[in-house]
């Protein structure tokens, strides 16, 4: 065995004991996998707990999933892992978890895409949420090749999340960004206001990323729909209002509450919905 794998054997079983420890994953949640050479991956075996693998426990796979070497069969979940691959041929390793309060927020469908934390900003932009696919299907594969190309992080609907990076440890460090990126944001919802950083300043803090040494997964769509089109987004959408003199601006819930403050009313559909019945029913009698 070479240095190299040995390292990366060692890499994976501490990456599987942070994602343990930090409560990332319960049972055999959750797997990892890193390029061992253009030809080869080294992944996490199935059936496992992340936090108690040892080195000799990984599995050798091809780029199509095959098995190559190893005691234990590879995690289901691979071909995701695959397709994260093939798309991004600039990332060297995969982390998959369930990190619970990320996974709160791909369980209710909101999507962490609100301009609010700078390091947030310089190392992941944006993080979408992949639609629903079956776990271990090819529908989870297909759900993640949309967003792969312009995200190192996504959380995936009603099932966890998926990041990428240069290396296992990297990888990891950014699934540990979206889970405390997940807390902080809702801790400021339960308090009842999030204020934005503005446009401008998240351009600011994008050019910061050369200098830190930060490769950008991609630039910032100019128009919100441009993300949502039918195919693969090559750009991240990233709620930032524009503001050429403030660098923190209120959130748009906020300006809405503010707003009803003034005189206006806000309701939400079903409130509509039985207003307008309510009124034809009168008109009727
Ligand atoms: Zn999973």
């Amino acid at each position: 065995m070479t240095h190299l794998e040995e390292q990366l054997r060692a890499d994976i079983v501490e990456a599987g004991r942070r994602m343990n420890a930090r409560g990332y994953v319960a049972s055999n949640d959750g797997n990892i996998s890193v390029r061992l050479d253009d030809k080869r991956l080294l992944t996490t075996p199935k059936s496992v707990p992340k936090g108690f693998m040892t080195p000799d426990m990984m599995v050798i796979v091809s780029y199509e999933g095959e098995k190559l070497s190893g005691d234990r069969e590879p995690s289901s979940e691979l071909p995701m892992h695959l397709e994260v691959y093939r798309n991004r041929p600039d990332v060297n390793a995969v982390v998959h978890a369930h990190p619970p309060i990320a996974t709160g927020f791909a369980v209710a469908g909101i999507p962490l895409t609100k301009a609010v934390l700078a390091e947030v900003i310089t190392t992941l932009g944006s993080i979408p949420i992949a639609e629903y696919g079956t776990p271990s299907t090819a529908e989870l594969p297909a759900a993640v090749r949309k967003y792969i190309k312009a995200h190192d992080g996504m959380l995936l609907a009603n099932h966890g999340a998926v990041t990428c990076g240069k290396d296992v440890l990297s990888a990891y460090y950014k699934m540990e960004t979206i889970e405390h990126f997940a807390k902080i944001s809702f801790v400021a919802r339960m308090l009842g206001n999030e204020n934005l950083i503005s446009k401008q300043e998240v351009e600011r803090l994008q050019g910061l990323r050369g200098r830190y040494g930060i490769a950008a997964p991609a630039p910032l769509c100019a128009d919100p729909g441009e993300g949502d089109l039918a195919g693969d987004a090559f750009c991240q959408v990233l709620e930032a209002p524009e503001s050429a003199t403030e660098r923190l601006v209120p959130d748009v819930n906020t300006m809405l509450r503010q707003a009803s403050r003034d005189g206006e009313i806000r309701l939400t559909y079903g409130e509509l919905t039985a207003l307008i019945t309510d009124a034809v029913k009168n008109l009727r009698d």
